[in-house]
């Protein structure tokens, strides 16, 4: 008997979150402008005993209103996640739900701590370059590096791939390659990231990779759609270095991501925190830590998934390191996480840290 069993599930509410990014994002190689932020649906739970939680919608699908006067120990177990299918668009609520009935953190319901305040990286330098000239492009990249350096962030992760729809192929490869010189230039100690978001020939990756050889890269995202060969050839290329190869955000095939994991071709698996799911990131970490790989759910584009992937960072360890979406999310309390010298400080409080300012 915990104090889960005393509740049933009593009402759902969706309501809308906006986001407002500090700066208007651009593109990426595959997608327009990003904007000035998205609209997110949320979810907000009550049980029969007074409690309430909320999180993100998972998934695409309405939350079912047949959940209603449902124990919650049967749609919810604190050690686990999830226990319904239909309950799974109500994953992140439920478990701040059950932090709160618990006073409880939800990393703590996770596991005990590893990484209290896990490093936290800036995923907001896109292409927003790729209208200007080499040397103004540049400046607005190292312009946008320098805010979020000064909002916390000590690492980046730089978007490229702007040959593959927005500028000439070898040009875009030459501008991506001064990017990545650039902004490691401006920044000796930072770790930098790439991420192509697929939009890369595995040759011509390769080339690119060789330019910047020198430039230390902490990961490589999505450098081409994953192939057992193009990965193989991309291991070959990195040789010793410490490089981590990253993917898993696109439309994952997570028996296939582990194949390549447990053919050692991939370090870090990325599977979205909100369409993947915290149940499903709970029930996956064991196995990525018997493969020796890490993992880090995907949190682009809204800051509020920044927290989750922090939450589970700390309950579950084995995560490289934090994708961070800079930017506010209108009435949440606090609406936006903080940064100390690059680490993520995850909000006080139990569930999640975070509540409705008008609930
Ligand atoms: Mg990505």
């Amino acid at each position: 008997m915990t104090a889960i069993d005393d509740h049933r599930l009593a009402s759902l509410q969706v309501r809308q979150i906006a986001t407002r990014y500090p700066r208007l994002i651009g593109r990426n190689a595959r997608l327009a402008e990003h904007g000035t932020g998205p609209i997110t649906a949320a979810v907000t739970v009550r049980t029969d005993q007074g409690a309430h939680g909320w999180g993100l919608l998972c998934g695409a699908i309405e939350p079912s209103h047949e959940l209603i006067g449902r124990p919650l120990a049967d749609l919810f177990d604190p050690a686990s996640g999830v226990l319904l299918e239909a309950a799974l668009p109500l994953d992140l609520a439920l478990h701040d739900l059950a932090g709160q009935i618990l006073g409880l953190p939800v990393h703590a319901l996770l596991g005990p701590t590893s990484a209290e305040q896990p490093p936290c990286y800036d995923g907001a330098i896109y292409l927003d370059d790729v209208e200007a000239t080499e040397p103004a492009g540049l400046r607005t990249i190292l312009n946008n590096c320098a805010a979020d350096y000064a909002a916390g962030f000590r690492s980046f992760k730089l978007k490229i791939g702007r040959g593959h729809r927005w500028m000439d192929r070898d040009a875009g490869i030459r501008r991506d390659i001064a990017v990545t010189r650039a902004v490691r230039e401006a920044y000796p100690d930072a770790q930098l990231l790439i991420d192509a978001n697929d939009g890369y020939e595995p040759a011509d990756f390769l080339g690119y990779l060789d330019a910047v050889r020198d430039c230390d890269l902490f990961w490589i995202e999505e450098p081409f759609p994953e192939s057992q060969a193009a990965l193989t050839a991309l291991r070959d290329a990195l040789g010793p270095a410490a490089t981590l190869v990253a993917d898993g955000e696109t439309d994952p095939d997570l028996d296939r991501l582990l194949e390549l994991a447990a053919a050692g071709l991939l370090d870090v698996l990325l599977m979205d925190i909100v369409t993947f799911g915290l149940t499903a990131w709970r029930r996956l970490m064991p196995t990525l830590v018997e493969l020796g790989v890490a993992g880090s759910p995907h949190a682009w584009g809204v800051p509020l998934k920044t927290i989750y992937a922090g939450h589970v960072a700390a309950g579950l360890g084995n995560v490289a390191a934090v994708e961070g979406v800079p930017g506010v999310c209108v009435g949440v309390e606090p609406d936006h996480y903080r940064l100390r010298d690059g680490r993520l400080i995850l909000p006080t409080g139990p569930g999640f840290g975070l509540t409705l300012t008008d609930e």
